[in-house]
């Protein structure tokens, strides 16, 4: 692990390329450094195995150009939150003191996703407490951004991801065990159905259409980002 400048965190390996593969290809092609944790090795997935899905993350995180990925050990399927697993992330928000950390929305449809959103938020606020010395500085990041997984929730920004779409399907291409393949014989899950992709395609597409753009990912934040430039931030649409 390195210092970054965006840290995003995910329950399960893919849940971040879905969510925000777009916007971490767009930030790593900016400059700024990235980095990726997983809360779990996905073990209970009905296709591949923690093995194969191990593999797939690390192809997948240098598609998208992460200067690392964790992958910690919190339980798939029944995601532990206690205080071991909050100093876990306290650990990993110190020493790698991101500006904005993104977690997935703390409430979805997997409860898997409702617990990531829920303790990386929490962890992230007691990273700043000098108080709490866990023989790594002290830091807080200037607030967790939470990207739209399964429920639609009405986003506070969506960032332009027309140039980096296809590069955010190929880093999902890569993992291959989870997504439609035609010569698997694995069982048919609802994320390997071909739809499930021709879904995420239109809900990009969808969107970018929100803010005038090809392709789009949308985020969702508790305050409100501070905008420099209003015309530039509405940009490229019509009433
Ligand atoms: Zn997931």
């Amino acid at each position: 692990m390195t210092e970054v400048d965006l840290l995003f965190f995910g329950a399960h390996p893919d849940d971040i390329e879905l969510g925000c593969g777009g916007t971490i290809v767009k930030a790593v092609k900016d400059g700024l450094r990235v980095g990726m944790v997983d809360l779990t090795r996905g073990e209970m997935g009905t296709r591949g195995t923690p093995q194969t899905r191990k593999r797939e993350a690390a192809a997948s995180a240098r598609i998208l150009g992460a200067s690392f990925r964790e992958q910690l050990d919190f339980s798939d399927g029944a995601l532990r939150t206690g205080r071991d697993e909050e100093l876990q992330i306290i650990d990993i928000v110190r020493r790698t003191r991101p500006k904005i950390v993104f977690a997935m929305y703390p409430d979805d449809r997997h409860p898997d996703h409702t617990r990531t959103g829920r303790i990386v938020t929490e962890a992230s606020f007691y990273a700043g407490l000098r108080a709490l010395e866990t023989g790594v500085e002290a830091h807080r990041p200037h607030t967790t951004v939470y990207y739209v997984q399964n429920y639609m929730v009405p986003p506070s920004f969506v960032v332009d991801c027309t140039k980096t779409w296809k590069t955010k399907m190929r880093a999902i291409a890569a993992f291959k065990s989870q997504f439609h393949d035609p010569k698997s014989k694995e069982p048919l899950t609802f994320i390997s159905d071909p739809k499930f992709l021709t879904m995420i395609e239109a809900r990009g597409v969808h969107f970018g259409a929100l803010i005038g753009s090809e392709y789009g990912e949308a985020f969702v934040t508790k305050q409100p980002p501070r905008v420099d430039d209003v015309i530039a931030a509405y940009g490229g649409r019509e009433v």
